[in-house]
């Protein structure tokens, strides 16, 4: 495969991504695209735990420069921020987007015009932002878009809680991988997101992931051009098992496994209520966290300047 074309362009040349895009769209008569398996006729306007119909919901898109240094380059990452969510973290920093839906329902057609744009503007990729819930769509989309001169890479930024069948119709799709791995224990996805099975479906989407995508691959320049990159938001009283995840992603990935430990926890959405999740992390737990990836072998940490939202002593 070629690093300056992204696998999609020759995907759509030889139709594969339109019959993708059909498949996925049948999914939506009876929604299992995700692990909540909410058997939802979406297509007819109902709707499960990510509130979402037969179109995909966008709250905003846009160059954008926080994201890490490998997605930026020079024209920023090209995100596209979907609303609603299938995970729906009681802590989540954007409980407007992903809780209340804040945004407005996009054709497939709007959704190709936006990627389009984002290229236009000079965007180094297109980074789907909580893209699991609206596959189908997102495939559509690609679709119209490569027929009309989409080529840069595309970013799958996901909460991790995919399931393998739905990544299956991503494959040769999507060139960048960025999921999550939230948490190790059962006991806290359930308390944080009413989602025990997410420790277990993120370990079958990441391999699933990697198997597709390999280890992340930077051109020249330090842009990634395709791979995984996974995130990992260090918690509170080591509620996201640290160590755990770090060991899982050095044995049954990779130790060359790109992985972001990220600082920025902060009580948000209903995290007051949530035992544990009240505060922010400090210092000596963000470092923690770091020696537990440094511990379990990976090779390749983010190493951007940390920001902390608050010192808790
Ligand atoms: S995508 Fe939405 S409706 Fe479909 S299974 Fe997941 S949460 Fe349920």
């Amino acid at each position: 495969m070629s690093l300056r074309e992204p696998g999609y362009v020759d995907l759509h040349r030889r139709g594969v991504l339109a019959e993708r895009a059909r498949a996925a769209r049948e999914i939506l008569s009876c929604c299992v695209l995700c692990p909540r398996q909410c058997r939802k006729n979406r297509l007819a306007g109902e709707k499960g735990v990510c509130r979402t119909g037969a179109r995909a919901v966008v709250s905003s898109f846009g160059p954008h420069f926080g994201e890490e240094d490998p997605l930026v380059g020079r024209g920023g990452s090209g995100t596209i921020f979907f609303a609603n969510c299938n995970l729906l973290c009681l802590f989540c920093q954007n409980f407007e987007i992903s809780h209340e839906g804040e945004g407005r329902e996009a054709s497939d057609a709007e959704l190709a015009a936006v990627m389009l744009a984002l290229q236009e503007e000079g965007c180094e990729n297109i980074n789907l932002v909580t893209p699991s819930h609206v596959v189908p769509q997102i495939l559509a989309a690609l679709d119209m878009a490569a027929a009309r001169g989409l080529t840069l890479p595309v970013v799958y930024n996901s909460s991790g809680y995919d399931s393998v069948a739905t990544l299956k119709l991503l494959d040769g799709v999507i060139d960048i991988y960025m999921p999550d791995f939230k948490f190790w224990d059962p006991a806290v996805a359930e308390t944080a997101c009413r989602a025990p099975d997410y420790p277990a479906r993120a370990r079958e989407a990441i391999k699933e992931m990697h198997r597709q995508a390999g280890n992340l691959v930077l051109d020249a320049g330090g842009l990634a051009r395709r791979g995984l990159l996974v995130r990992h938001l260090a918690l509170p009283e080591n509620l996201a098992g640290t160590a755990s995840v770090m060991d899982f992603l050095a044995r049954e990935i990779s130790e060359d496994t790109y992985v972001n430990v990220m600082a920025q926890y902060h009580p948000a959405g209903l995290a007051a209520n949530l035992p544990g999740f009240h505060r922010p992390i400090t210092r000596e737990e963000y470092k923690a966290a770091v020696d537990a990836a440094l511990a379990a072998g990976l090779t390749r940490l983010d190493r951007r300047k940390r920001v902390f939202a608050f010192e808790w002593h």
